[in-house]
Protein backbone atom coordinates (compact mmCIF):
# COMPACT_ATOMS: atom_id res chain seq x y z
CA UNK A 1 0.00 0.00 0.00
CA UNK A 2 1.87 3.51 -0.89
CA UNK A 3 1.67 5.73 2.13
CA UNK A 4 -0.79 7.96 0.17
CA UNK A 5 -3.04 5.55 0.57
CA UNK A 6 -2.51 4.85 4.07
CA UNK A 7 -4.04 8.39 4.60
CA UNK A 8 -6.60 7.94 1.92
CA UNK A 9 -9.65 6.66 4.49
CA UNK A 10 -9.10 9.48 7.02
CA UNK A 11 -9.09 12.25 4.31
CA UNK A 12 -12.61 11.18 3.48
CA UNK A 13 -13.39 10.78 7.29
CA UNK A 14 -16.40 13.73 7.96
CA UNK A 15 -15.27 13.75 12.08
CA UNK A 16 -11.30 14.53 10.45
CA UNK A 17 -12.31 16.76 8.34
CA UNK A 18 -14.27 18.52 11.20
CA UNK A 19 -10.61 18.27 13.29
CA UNK A 20 -8.85 19.85 10.56
CA UNK A 21 -10.92 22.69 9.90
CA UNK A 22 -10.99 23.09 13.83
CA UNK A 23 -6.47 23.64 13.00
CA UNK A 24 -7.51 26.27 10.88
CA UNK A 25 -6.93 28.58 13.40
CA UNK A 26 -3.86 27.75 16.01
CA UNK A 27 -4.61 30.24 18.51
CA UNK A 28 -6.03 27.69 21.02
CA UNK A 29 -2.62 25.59 20.30
CA UNK A 30 -0.76 28.89 21.09
CA UNK A 31 -2.87 29.28 24.27
CA UNK A 32 -1.90 26.08 25.46
CA UNK A 33 1.63 26.25 24.59
CA UNK A 34 2.69 29.39 26.58
CA UNK A 35 0.54 27.66 29.59
CA UNK A 36 3.14 25.16 29.75
CA UNK A 37 5.71 26.60 28.83
CA UNK A 38 5.06 29.24 31.68
CA UNK A 39 5.57 26.44 33.91
CA UNK A 40 9.35 25.97 34.87
CA UNK A 41 10.45 22.97 33.78
CA UNK A 42 14.32 22.01 33.99
CA UNK A 43 15.31 18.35 33.27
CA UNK A 44 14.83 16.19 36.69
CA UNK A 45 12.76 18.97 38.00
CA UNK A 46 9.26 18.74 35.69
CA UNK A 47 6.78 17.70 38.40
CA UNK A 48 4.87 20.88 38.47
CA UNK A 49 5.00 20.82 34.46
CA UNK A 50 3.56 17.44 34.58
CA UNK A 51 0.93 17.75 37.23
CA UNK A 52 -0.62 20.61 35.12
CA UNK A 53 -0.91 18.33 31.73
CA UNK A 54 -1.86 15.26 33.64
CA UNK A 55 -4.95 17.42 35.45
CA UNK A 56 -5.18 18.56 30.85
CA UNK A 57 -5.17 15.16 29.74
CA UNK A 58 -7.85 14.23 32.59
CA UNK A 59 -10.23 17.42 31.15
CA UNK A 60 -10.02 16.02 27.65
CA UNK A 61 -11.06 12.38 28.63
CA UNK A 62 -8.17 10.65 27.58
CA UNK A 63 -8.38 7.16 29.64
CA UNK A 64 -5.92 5.68 31.73
CA UNK A 65 -4.79 8.81 32.92
CA UNK A 66 -1.48 8.40 35.21
CA UNK A 67 1.88 9.39 36.10
CA UNK A 68 4.50 7.05 36.49
CA UNK A 69 7.17 7.54 39.72
CA UNK A 70 10.07 9.10 37.22
CA UNK A 71 6.96 11.51 36.11
CA UNK A 72 6.07 10.22 33.22
CA UNK A 73 2.48 11.21 32.25
CA UNK A 74 0.32 8.93 30.27
CA UNK A 75 -2.97 8.90 28.90
CA UNK A 76 -4.51 6.56 25.87
CA UNK A 77 -6.78 7.16 22.98
CA UNK A 78 -8.84 3.78 22.85
CA UNK A 79 -9.23 2.13 19.34
CA UNK A 80 -11.17 0.16 17.46
CA UNK A 81 -9.13 -3.17 17.89
CA UNK A 82 -6.81 -4.79 20.73
CA UNK A 83 -2.96 -4.76 18.76
CA UNK A 84 -0.20 -3.23 19.81
CA UNK A 85 -0.41 0.76 19.82
CA UNK A 86 1.18 3.54 18.60
CA UNK A 87 3.16 6.03 21.43
CA UNK A 88 3.14 9.32 20.56
CA UNK A 89 5.68 11.48 23.52
CA UNK A 90 6.75 14.73 24.02
CA UNK A 91 9.10 15.92 26.22
CA UNK A 92 8.36 18.17 29.47
CA UNK A 93 11.38 19.15 30.34
CA UNK A 94 13.61 22.09 29.35
CA UNK A 95 17.35 22.98 29.45
CA UNK A 96 16.51 26.62 31.38
CA UNK A 97 16.84 26.65 35.02
CA UNK A 98 13.75 27.47 37.45
CA UNK A 99 14.82 31.03 37.62
CA UNK A 100 14.83 31.56 34.10
CA UNK A 101 12.61 35.31 32.73
CA UNK A 102 10.11 33.05 31.16
CA UNK A 103 8.29 36.42 29.47
CA UNK A 104 6.84 35.67 26.26
CA UNK A 105 6.47 38.14 23.41
CA UNK A 106 4.66 38.29 20.18
CA UNK A 107 6.34 39.81 17.22
CA UNK A 108 4.54 39.83 13.86
CA UNK A 109 4.15 35.94 12.74
CA UNK A 110 6.17 34.91 15.61
CA UNK A 111 6.17 34.55 19.59
CA UNK A 112 8.93 34.14 21.34
CA UNK A 113 9.88 32.53 24.66
CA UNK A 114 12.77 30.38 26.61
CA UNK A 115 11.38 26.52 25.95
CA UNK A 116 8.52 27.80 23.84
CA UNK A 117 9.34 25.80 20.79
CA UNK A 118 11.24 23.16 22.90
CA UNK A 119 9.32 21.69 24.02
CA UNK A 120 6.32 23.28 25.18
CA UNK A 121 4.82 23.18 21.73
CA UNK A 122 5.58 19.91 21.28
CA UNK A 123 3.39 19.06 24.83
CA UNK A 124 0.73 21.29 23.46
CA UNK A 125 0.71 19.48 20.26
CA UNK A 126 0.41 16.53 22.45
CA UNK A 127 -2.55 17.49 24.03
CA UNK A 128 -4.64 18.97 21.25
CA UNK A 129 -4.47 15.91 19.11
CA UNK A 130 -5.95 14.26 22.10
CA UNK A 131 -8.69 16.57 22.22
CA UNK A 132 -9.54 16.91 18.71
CA UNK A 133 -9.83 12.90 18.45
CA UNK A 134 -11.79 13.12 21.40
CA UNK A 135 -13.65 15.98 20.73
CA UNK A 136 -14.61 14.75 16.94
CA UNK A 137 -15.51 11.37 18.45
CA UNK A 138 -12.55 10.22 16.39
CA UNK A 139 -11.37 6.42 16.54
CA UNK A 140 -8.75 5.19 15.69
CA UNK A 141 -7.68 1.32 14.63
CA UNK A 142 -5.45 0.66 17.18
CA UNK A 143 -4.76 2.56 20.40
CA UNK A 144 -2.96 5.56 20.83
CA UNK A 145 -0.29 6.56 23.76
CA UNK A 146 0.15 10.18 24.30
CA UNK A 147 3.12 10.62 26.93
CA UNK A 148 4.37 13.78 28.03
CA UNK A 149 7.82 12.91 29.16
CA UNK A 150 10.53 13.66 31.07
CA UNK A 151 14.45 13.96 31.06
CA UNK A 152 14.67 14.45 27.35
CA UNK A 153 17.49 16.97 27.61
CA UNK A 154 21.17 17.26 28.52
CA UNK A 155 21.80 14.78 31.35
CA UNK A 156 18.36 13.66 31.60
CA UNK A 157 19.81 10.87 28.89
CA UNK A 158 16.04 10.12 27.76
CA UNK A 159 15.52 8.21 30.87
CA UNK A 160 11.95 9.45 30.84
CA UNK A 161 11.70 7.41 27.64
CA UNK A 162 13.25 4.70 28.37
CA UNK A 163 10.88 4.01 31.34
CA UNK A 164 8.13 5.01 29.20
CA UNK A 165 9.02 2.44 26.78
CA UNK A 166 9.68 -0.62 30.07
CA UNK A 167 5.89 0.77 31.13
CA UNK A 168 4.11 -0.20 27.91
CA UNK A 169 6.24 -2.74 26.94
CA UNK A 170 4.94 -5.04 24.31
CA UNK A 171 2.02 -3.03 23.79
CA UNK A 172 4.08 -0.74 21.56
CA UNK A 173 4.32 -1.23 17.59
CA UNK A 174 5.44 2.22 16.82
CA UNK A 175 6.93 5.90 18.07
CA UNK A 176 6.85 9.49 17.65
CA UNK A 177 8.65 11.53 19.25
CA UNK A 178 7.39 15.40 18.81
CA UNK A 179 8.86 18.76 19.03
CA UNK A 180 7.28 22.01 19.02
CA UNK A 181 9.43 23.27 15.94
CA UNK A 182 11.34 21.04 13.12
CA UNK A 183 7.75 20.53 11.17
CA UNK A 184 9.19 19.67 7.94
CA UNK A 185 12.13 17.69 9.09
CA UNK A 186 11.31 13.85 9.89
CA UNK A 187 14.18 12.45 12.05
CA UNK A 188 14.71 9.03 10.72
CA UNK A 189 18.61 8.72 12.04
CA UNK A 190 19.12 8.68 15.78
CA UNK A 191 23.18 10.17 16.72
CA UNK A 192 24.52 7.97 18.76
CA UNK A 193 25.52 9.91 22.13
CA UNK A 194 28.58 9.22 25.09
CA UNK A 195 28.73 11.42 27.72
CA UNK A 196 31.67 11.78 30.27
CA UNK A 197 32.40 13.63 33.55
CA UNK A 198 35.37 13.65 34.04
CA UNK A 199 37.00 14.59 37.09
CA UNK A 200 40.52 15.24 38.34
CA UNK A 201 41.39 15.44 42.50
CA UNK A 202 44.49 16.53 43.85
CA UNK A 203 46.46 16.89 47.28
CA UNK A 204 46.50 20.82 46.80
CA UNK A 205 47.92 23.29 48.60
CA UNK A 206 49.17 26.85 48.82
CA UNK A 207 50.35 28.83 45.46
CA UNK A 208 53.39 30.02 46.37
CA UNK A 209 54.47 27.45 49.65
CA UNK A 210 53.34 23.73 48.01
CA UNK A 211 54.30 25.11 44.42
CA UNK A 212 55.20 21.73 42.54
CA UNK A 213 53.06 19.74 44.12
CA UNK A 214 50.39 18.67 41.22
CA UNK A 215 47.28 20.30 40.36
CA UNK A 216 43.50 19.32 39.10
CA UNK A 217 43.71 21.86 37.71
CA UNK A 218 46.47 21.82 35.44
CA UNK A 219 46.19 18.50 34.74
CA UNK A 220 42.31 18.53 33.60
CA UNK A 221 43.65 21.38 31.04
CA UNK A 222 46.34 19.23 30.22
CA UNK A 223 44.03 16.35 29.44
CA UNK A 224 41.24 18.91 27.67
CA UNK A 225 44.11 20.03 25.62
CA UNK A 226 44.39 16.50 24.46
CA UNK A 227 40.57 16.11 23.37
CA UNK A 228 40.56 18.76 21.39
CA UNK A 229 42.77 16.43 19.02
CA UNK A 230 40.24 13.42 18.56
CA UNK A 231 40.03 11.96 15.37
CA UNK A 232 36.78 12.62 14.20
CA UNK A 233 35.21 9.81 12.27
CA UNK A 234 33.21 9.68 9.06
CA UNK A 235 30.31 9.67 8.77
CA UNK A 236 29.39 12.90 10.60
CA UNK A 237 30.72 13.02 14.14
CA UNK A 238 31.07 15.41 16.77
CA UNK A 239 32.91 16.39 19.52
CA UNK A 240 32.36 19.33 22.89
CA UNK A 241 33.47 20.04 26.38
CA UNK A 242 30.94 21.68 27.37
CA UNK A 243 31.62 22.80 30.91
CA UNK A 244 34.73 23.08 32.69
CA UNK A 245 34.96 23.73 36.53
CA UNK A 246 37.34 23.66 39.28
CA UNK A 247 39.72 25.27 41.88
CA UNK A 248 38.38 27.56 44.79
CA UNK A 249 40.99 30.61 44.78
CA UNK A 250 43.58 32.15 42.60
CA UNK A 251 46.28 31.28 44.98
CA UNK A 252 45.59 27.74 46.20
CA UNK A 253 46.83 24.66 43.86
CA UNK A 254 43.31 23.16 43.14
CA UNK A 255 42.21 20.30 44.46
CA UNK A 256 39.25 19.21 42.34
CA UNK A 257 38.39 20.21 38.61
CA UNK A 258 35.87 18.61 36.34
CA UNK A 259 34.37 18.28 32.68
CA UNK A 260 31.72 17.35 30.62
CA UNK A 261 32.49 15.82 27.51
CA UNK A 262 30.18 14.89 24.68
CA UNK A 263 30.70 12.43 22.10
CA UNK A 264 28.29 11.81 19.06
CA UNK A 265 28.45 9.56 15.59
CA UNK A 266 25.57 8.46 13.28
CA UNK A 267 27.48 5.90 13.06
CA UNK A 268 27.96 3.27 16.40
CA UNK A 269 31.03 2.45 15.07
CA UNK A 270 32.54 6.13 14.84
CA UNK A 271 31.16 6.70 18.27
CA UNK A 272 33.12 3.39 19.37
CA UNK A 273 36.26 5.24 18.01
CA UNK A 274 35.72 8.23 20.01
CA UNK A 275 35.09 6.50 23.00
CA UNK A 276 38.12 4.50 22.87
CA UNK A 277 40.33 7.63 21.80
CA UNK A 278 39.14 9.17 25.11
CA UNK A 279 39.36 6.13 27.15
CA UNK A 280 43.40 6.21 26.05
CA UNK A 281 43.67 9.61 26.58
CA UNK A 282 42.56 9.33 29.96
CA UNK A 283 44.56 6.35 30.47
CA UNK A 284 47.50 8.19 29.18
CA UNK A 285 46.77 11.22 31.42
CA UNK A 286 46.59 8.60 34.91
CA UNK A 287 49.84 7.37 34.21
CA UNK A 288 51.54 10.90 33.47
CA UNK A 289 50.86 11.48 37.32
CA UNK A 290 49.80 8.90 39.99
CA UNK A 291 49.34 11.87 42.57
CA UNK A 292 46.26 12.97 40.87
CA UNK A 293 43.61 10.67 40.96
CA UNK A 294 41.22 10.79 37.76
CA UNK A 295 37.61 9.29 37.13
CA UNK A 296 35.41 9.34 33.95
CA UNK A 297 31.87 8.44 34.74
CA UNK A 298 29.13 8.33 31.85
CA UNK A 299 26.48 10.88 32.11
CA UNK A 300 25.25 10.09 28.87
CA UNK A 301 24.55 7.29 26.76
CA UNK A 302 22.56 7.42 23.54
CA UNK A 303 22.31 4.38 20.83
CA UNK A 304 23.14 5.48 17.43
CA UNK A 305 20.48 3.62 14.91
CA UNK A 306 18.15 4.14 11.89
CA UNK A 307 14.98 2.96 10.08
CA UNK A 308 15.10 3.69 6.40
CA UNK A 309 13.67 6.18 4.39
CA UNK A 310 11.79 3.40 2.76
CA UNK A 311 9.86 2.52 6.20
CA UNK A 312 6.15 3.04 5.90
CA UNK A 313 6.51 4.97 8.93
CA UNK A 314 8.57 7.25 6.85
CA UNK A 315 6.78 7.61 4.36
CA UNK A 316 3.41 8.09 5.97
CA UNK A 317 4.97 11.03 7.63
CA UNK A 318 6.02 12.65 4.49
CA UNK A 319 2.54 12.16 2.83
CA UNK A 320 1.05 13.69 6.10
CA UNK A 321 3.51 16.69 6.04
CA UNK A 322 3.23 16.86 1.98
CA UNK A 323 -0.31 16.95 2.07
CA UNK A 324 -0.80 19.71 5.05
CA UNK A 325 1.87 21.63 2.59
CA UNK A 326 5.59 21.52 4.13
CA UNK A 327 8.48 20.72 2.09
CA UNK A 328 9.97 17.29 3.67
CA UNK A 329 13.17 17.43 4.71
CA UNK A 330 15.22 14.43 6.29
CA UNK A 331 17.46 14.48 9.42
CA UNK A 332 19.43 12.76 12.24
CA UNK A 333 18.73 13.98 16.12
CA UNK A 334 19.37 12.52 19.25
CA UNK A 335 15.97 12.73 19.93
CA UNK A 336 13.67 10.01 22.29
CA UNK A 337 13.19 7.91 19.10
CA UNK A 338 17.01 6.85 19.63
CA UNK A 339 15.37 4.72 22.52
CA UNK A 340 12.87 3.39 20.51
CA UNK A 341 15.03 2.34 17.54
CA UNK A 342 17.88 0.83 19.71
CA UNK A 343 14.88 -1.62 20.96
CA UNK A 344 14.04 -2.51 17.47
CA UNK A 345 10.32 -0.16 17.47
CA UNK A 346 10.47 1.84 14.56
CA UNK A 347 10.14 5.09 15.06
CA UNK A 348 10.56 8.79 14.06
CA UNK A 349 10.88 12.56 15.35
CA UNK A 350 8.58 15.17 14.06
CA UNK A 351 8.09 18.84 14.73
CA UNK A 352 4.52 20.98 14.56
CA UNK A 353 5.90 24.37 13.35
CA UNK A 354 9.01 26.15 12.35
CA UNK A 355 11.16 28.12 14.67
CA UNK A 356 14.43 28.34 15.83
CA UNK A 357 17.05 29.33 18.32
CA UNK A 358 16.34 26.22 20.16
CA UNK A 359 17.99 26.42 23.58
CA UNK A 360 18.59 30.11 23.52
CA UNK A 361 16.51 32.67 25.56
CA UNK A 362 15.21 34.37 22.36
CA UNK A 363 13.65 31.20 20.96
CA UNK A 364 11.02 31.82 18.90
CA UNK A 365 7.81 29.95 16.70
CA UNK A 366 6.64 30.80 13.30
CA UNK A 367 2.41 30.60 13.90
CA UNK A 368 1.56 30.38 10.74
CA UNK A 369 2.67 27.00 10.06
CA UNK A 370 1.37 25.68 13.95
CA UNK A 371 -2.26 24.64 12.08
CA UNK A 372 -0.75 22.84 8.80
CA UNK A 373 1.56 20.99 11.41
CA UNK A 374 -1.32 20.06 13.64
CA UNK A 375 -3.14 18.46 10.76
CA UNK A 376 -0.39 17.16 9.39
CA UNK A 377 0.17 15.03 13.11
CA UNK A 378 -3.50 14.04 13.18
CA UNK A 379 -3.09 12.20 9.72
CA UNK A 380 0.12 10.85 10.90
CA UNK A 381 -0.94 9.40 13.81
CA UNK A 382 -4.38 7.81 12.76
CA UNK A 383 -2.47 6.60 9.93
CA UNK A 384 0.18 5.55 11.66
CA UNK A 385 -1.90 3.02 14.43
CA UNK A 386 -4.15 1.85 11.44
ZN1 LIG B 1 13.27 18.98 22.33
Amino acid sequence: MSSRNLLEPWFSSAAVRRAVASFSTSEHVIETAIAVQQIPAPTFAENQRGAWVRQRMQQIGLADVSVDPIGNVYGRVPGHKPGRSLLIAAHLDTVFAAHTDLAVRREGRRIYGPGLGDNSLGVAGLLHLGHALREHQIVPAHDIWLVANVCEEGLGDLRGMRAALQHLRDRIQTVIALEGTGHDRIVHEAVGVRRYKITAAAPGGHSWQNFGAPSAIHTLVRLAERLTHLEMPQPRSSFNIGVIEGGTSVNAIAESAALLLDLRSVDPHGLESLVQQTEAFIAAARAADTRITITAAIVGDRPAGRISRDHVLVRTAAAAYHAAGATVAYGVGSTDANVAISMGIPAICVGIADGANAHRLDEYVEIDRIGPGMCALLWLALAASS
